[in-house]
């Protein structure tokens, strides 16, 4: 039995008809960018957030960086992000020329109020709350915290659609709430796709502006933007694929709920569910000193689990310019040598689950 990371072509065919007809009437219609496709499913997708409003945009890396753009961000402000996150996080933030200053994260892969205090500076003006893995991160401190302190709370919910916190959906806590719609993503679209979610509309309207060349009226620009856009296409079958979100976010809490249950091997710590959270495991990640080991013995089964993520960003070239060094991150840095995605996505099999449970228990 051979197990991939994620199946895509399973999701696709799991309703296959409705999506071919939403494509061939948006393919029929003429109208690819900015037409009532778009306008329907950002309202769709801020009603389903519980935020009054939302941009789409052309990717998640966009959304970030347009949302610490929009917001005045710049040279000389700092902004407080877990270092353990996807780069595409620290990207977002460096983009506008902002210092992303390295949080350590906690048992559950998340900022903690605690390691965001010991990051603020009297140059901190935000924090970017990053919902790891789908495992949601408790916000009503994180959200107190930046009231008292005077900073942006924003959110990156690229692997959390769908995720709640004492029932209040990822997206909906801070002033601005990133997506990305790529493909493997928990709400995933047919190419790359995006979203901005705000309740506050003053903000929503520049978001809307900026990611049209800084245009409101054709051919007058009050601003320098850029071109991002979610095109009719992917807005149209995004707005399908919303419908089962739910559905496919239950079905993943059954996957790892047989995971936790049915795991038992001592070399593998597994990942635990914070009460009040809901979980929407866009990863099922776990620990395992020799993971390497794990890696090559499971890919010796044919199971191929991938690790997100091998290099801390701190330790990346690319950040290298930031000075934090290897050592400086302990914990991130350990994270990095002992994570293990298990293999969980819609449409498995109960045979593949039990499969990949029983290659799991035999690893020694
Ligand atoms: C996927 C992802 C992004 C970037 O999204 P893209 O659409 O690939 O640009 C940002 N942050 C996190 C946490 C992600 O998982």
């Amino acid at each position: 039995m051979k197990i991939m990371p994620i199946r895509t072509d399973r999701l696709y065919a799991a309703h296959d008809a409705e999506y071919t007809q939403k494509a061939l009437e948006v393919l029929r219609s003429g109208q690819y960018i900015n037409g009532k496709e778009l306008a329907s499913f950002e309202q769709a997708w801020a009603s389903y957030i519980g935020a009054e409003r939302c941009v789409g945009v052309a990717n998640g890396l966009d959304a970030l960086r347009i949302t610490f753009r929009v917001l005045g961000l710049g040279a000389g402000d700092e902004v407080i992000v877990q270092a353990n996150t996807y780069i595409a996080g620290i990207m977002g933030i460096s983009d506008c020329g902002a210092t992303p200053v390295l949080a350590e994260p906690d048992e559950y892969f998340g900022l903690t109020p605690a390691a965001v205090e010991a990051c603020i500076t009297p140059r901190t003006k935000a924090v970017l709350v990053t919902h790891l893995y789908g495992m949601m991160t408790p916000m009503d401190e994180i959200v107190s915290l930046c009231e008292r302190r005077g900073l942006l709370l924003v959110e990156d919910c690229a692997q959390a659609h769908g995720a709640a916190w004492r029932g209040k959906k990822a997206g909906s806590f801070g002033v601005a709430g990133c997506f990305s719609f790529f493909p493997a993503k928990n709400l995933g679209a047919f190419g790359d796709g995006g979203a901005i979610v705000t309740s506050d509309d003053a903000l929503a309207e520049k978001l809307r502006v900026f990611r049209n060349y800084g245009s409101n009226k054709r051919y007058y620009n009050s601003c320098i933007g850029v071109n991002s856009r979610l095109d009719e296409l992917q807005a149209g079958l995004l707005h399908v694929r919303l419908r089962y979100l739910d559905g496919m976010n239950a079905e993943r809490n059954r996957i790892a709920a047989r995971y936790t249950n049915e795991i038992r091997n001592p070399l593998l710590r597994l990942p635990e569910t914070r009460p009040g959270a809901y979980n929407v495991w866009h990863q099922y990640v776990v620990r395992c000193d020799r993971r390497d080991a794990l890696q090559q013995y499971l890919n010796d089964n044919d199971i191929h689990a991938l690790i997100h993520y091998p290099i801390p960003p701190h330790l990346s070239e690319a950040y290298a310019y930031l000075g934090y060094g290897r050592g400086s991150l302990p914990r991130t840095e350990a994270l990095g040598d002992t994570v293990l995605s298990v293999p969980l996505y819609n449409e498995m099999t109960e045979e593949e689950l039990s499969y990949v449970i029983d290659v799991l228990n035999r690893f020694e």
